[in-house]
């Protein structure tokens, strides 16, 4: 039983005793009123009249003082059964008095006997009863005794049964009574706790369904602590598995929540292996109780796992510090929690991801609106290059000389070759998107591949330091054109978005029949808050307003989509001031040169 069932069913007994103080004052009330009846209607016998009244009177004092008291108060304090065994002796001796005073053997105020046993056996706990009733017999016995037996010992004997019997039968019927109003108590107690849980865990769900995580972990927690734990602790384990530490706790010491602990301590520990609810009445004894929550005063304790998305992702448990068996009604409840908490982190990271799709496709209209203005700036500036040293060349030709007229023929046709080149990317990527971009995959030597790309992007190196550290045999598997694209884009980048003087190395290893292909450079780097957008469609790093390079932002979009048709893949990596690495793999043309064990280089720098 639970302290608080002990209580409530205290309290109704105080209160059928209460109950009984108030029929023992008005039955008390009835028996003087019948004995001053007696008194004043004929066909008594002589009374000694001012014995009987003195007894009366101190009859209904006692009465009036006992109906006065204040029994609520002397119930509480625990004195009111020492009162009432108190007035009840009184009630015993007064009748002892009246019966000689009315006729002795022949007294009908024996009857009166009857009503204080009857009494006793309705209020008081056995022991009391029987010392009471034994009183009263010893009474009697002693008054008949006194007066020179007038009564045989057979009717004596008869007359104490009587009254032992009448003890009996009462108490039989109070037991029972008693018995009743427990169970009742018992059930009441036991339905409104049910109440609370539900209450408990109706709330929690209400709360869970919110989509803030933080606030549903809180109200997960405050409905275990309502459920009469004091210490409450929600803890999360790590992706592998391995640790685990609090996301919110009530009532638990610090010194525990703060840290992360390992998954093979404490109750968390024992529900990482055996995900299933469970109990644990004498935590003291149990082998994986922590220390610092043992000094904390928790004797008991329980545990549940809560499921993410088919995972044991965390474990809600809940410590008492007075020892306390658990119903399955509690360990119910406490799984209904659990599981409603695991539904609500699932909400919550699900509203999340959501939360988050609409951020990137709300950036990715934003940038495709930023790709419209960039091609169309991108088309106008060689356009407009073009232009101006057409007119210049039309309009004076004859006055430029034949240097001037070269170079400007120069530029224009490298800003036609940028025009060309956009033009390219562009048609490229709707022909990948559409999906009519044919790949003829064959034999490609990477050297001579890499180095007519450096030869035609020639204007681009001209303040870099380009260095090639491929071998000339190397030879893989690709088509020659769109491989062109890939590396032609990753050493344009590499050259356009970092400083002059920087340096480029492109370089190829081989390991087990593939050819590892990179382009780093020594450059600024890429902020890892960019990194992980580097190669989604349209997107341009820095500034829209203060970007210094020209660009599209579908250079790297286009070379992971021709990756992606070679079953291959960009790597990115980057560190700011240190610069950039650009990689992919591809299968060795040849098998001789997939040989090598280990990594080799195919060239020396
Ligand atoms: P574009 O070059 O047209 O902007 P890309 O898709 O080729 O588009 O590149 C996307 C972005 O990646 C660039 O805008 C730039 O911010 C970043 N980037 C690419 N290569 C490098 C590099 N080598 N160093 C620093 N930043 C780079």
């Amino acid at each position: 039983m639970v302290a608080s069932e002990v209580k409530s069913a205290d309290q109704s007994l105080a209160e059928y005793r209460l109950r009984t103080v108030r029929v023992g004052v008005w039955t008390s009330v009835f028996v003087i009123a019948a004995a001053v009846a007696y008194y004043v209607l004929p066909g008594h016998e002589p009374i000694d009249q001012r014995a009987y009244l003195l007894v009366l009177g101190i009859a209904s004092a006692g009465v009036i003082a006992i109906a006065a008291l204040p029994w609520r108060r002397l119930m509480a304090s625990g004195r009111g059964m020492t009162v009432m065994y108190a007035w009840s002796v009184l009630d015993i001796s007064l009748i002892t008095l009246l019966i000689p005073l009315t006729g002795l053997q022949d007294s009908p105020m024996f009857f009166l006997y009857a009503f204080t046993t009857v009494f006793f056996a309705a209020s008081y706990p056995l022991g009391a009863q029987v010392g009471l009733t034994a009183f009263t017999a010893l009474n009697y016995v002693v008054l008949i005794g006194m007066n020179g037996w007038p009564i045989g010992p057979g009717e004596l004997v008869l007359r104490v049964v009587f009254l032992a019997a009448l003890s009996f039968m009462g108490s039989l019927l109070s037991l029972e009574l008693r018995r009743q109003m427990r169970a009742q108590e018992a059930a009441r107690s036991e339905s409104e706790r049910r109440a609370a849980l539900l209450g408990a865990v109706a709330r929690a769900g209400r709360e869970v369904s919110s989509l803030e995580t933080e606030r549903v972990l809180q109200a997960v927690v405050e409905a275990a602590r309502s459920l009469g734990f004091e210490g409450v602790n929600l803890v999360v384990y790590s992706d592998d598995g391995t640790t685990y530490r609090s996301a919110h706790a009530v009532g638990m010491p610090a010194e525990f929540t703060r840290k992360m602990h390992k998954s093979t301590v404490g109750m968390a520990g024992v529900i990482k292996d055996h995900p299933e609810t469970l109990s644990v009445e004498d935590y003291t004894s149990h082998p994986n109780a922590v220390p610092v929550l043992l000094d904390a005063g928790f004797r008991s304790t329980i545990a549940s796992p809560v499921w993410v998305r088919g995972r044991l992702s965390a474990a809600l448990v809940g410590a008492t510090t007075e020892q306390r068996v658990f119903t399955p009604q509690d360990e119910e409840a406490f799984e209904l929690l659990a599981g409603a908490a695991g539904r609500a982190l699932e909400n919550a990271r699900l509203f999340e991801e959501q939360y988050q799709n609409i951020q990137r496709l709300a950036e990715l209209d934003q940038l495709k609106s930023d790709f419209i203005s960039t091609v169309s700036h991108e088309l106008r500036t060689p356009l407009t290059a073009i232009e101006g040293m057409g007119l210049t060349l039309e309009q004076r030709w004859d006055s430029l000389d034949e240097d001037l007229r070269k170079e400007l023929l120069g530029r224009m046709n490298a800003n036609t070759e940028a025009l060309h080149r956009i033009i390219g990317t562009l048609l490229d990527f709707s022909r990948l998107e559409a999906g009519r971009m044919d790949v003829n995959l064959e034999a490609v030597m990477l050297r001579p591949l890499v180095d007519g790309v450096i030869s035609r992007l020639r204007s681009f190196f001209e303040n870099h330091d380009v260095v090639v550290d491929v071998t000339d045999d190397l030879s893989v598997r690709a088509d020659p054109v769109l491989l062109e694209r890939v590396i032609e884009n990753l050493l344009s980048n590499a050259a356009k978005h970092t400083p002059n003087g920087t340096r480029i190395v492109l370089a190829a290893t081989t390991l087990r029949g593939f050819a590892t292909i990179s382009v780093r450079d020594n450059g600024p780097g890429i902020p890892i808050s960019e990194l992980r957008y580097i190669g989604e469609r349209f997107y341009r790093g820095g500034d829209a307003n203060t970007r210094p390079t020209r660009g599209t932002g579908l250079g790297l979009a286009l070379v992971r989509e021709i990756l992606k048709l070679h079953h291959s893949e960009l790597e990115v990596e980057s560190e700011i001031e240190r610069g950039s690495r650009f990689a992919f793999r591809l299968p060795l043309a040849e098998p001789a040169t997939a040989m090598p064990e280990d990594e080799r280089r195919l060239a020396s720098p």
